[in-house]
């Protein structure tokens, strides 16, 4: 756990999220700045910096497990969705609570910007 941290104040309830999902393991809610018509953010429970702070394989699946379902509840699953972790400076990342991103609801260009 990190006092400061955004996304952990956010899984303690400090702040307000559109959540749309959360077991024992994640919790998942909707990006304050969406860059498609569903746009979901999925973060583990426990404060991890970035995907090169990652050890517990177990974790990583429950995140995209999580994904998955997500993609199934917003009625994306069947037209196609992208599932991305950005990480550090080059990879985009500005929030640095690891979370992988659940985007879809239209044709997402590749390769991205
Ligand atoms: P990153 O750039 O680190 O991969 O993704 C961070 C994401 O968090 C961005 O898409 C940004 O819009 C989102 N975000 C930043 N602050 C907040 C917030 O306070 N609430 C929510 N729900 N999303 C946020
Ligand atoms: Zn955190």
């Amino acid at each position: 756990m990190s006092e400061s941290c955004l996304f952990c104040k956010i899984v303690r309830k400090e702040i307000p999220a559109s959540i749309v999902l959360e077991n024992e393991h994640v919790v998942a809610f909707r990006d304050i700045d969406p860059k498609a018509p569903t746009h979901v953010l999925v973060v583990p429970r426990e404060h991890i910096a970035t995907l090169n702070d990652v050890t517990d394989a177990a974790m990583v699946g429950h995140l995209m497990l999580a994904a998955a379902e997500i993609a199934r509840a917003e009625g994306i699953a069947e037209s196609g969705y992208r599932s991305v972790v950005n990480c550090g400076a080059d990879g985009g990342q500005t929030v640095f609570h690891v979370h992988v991103h659940v985007l879809g609801g239209r044709t997402l260009n590749w390769p991205p910007g």
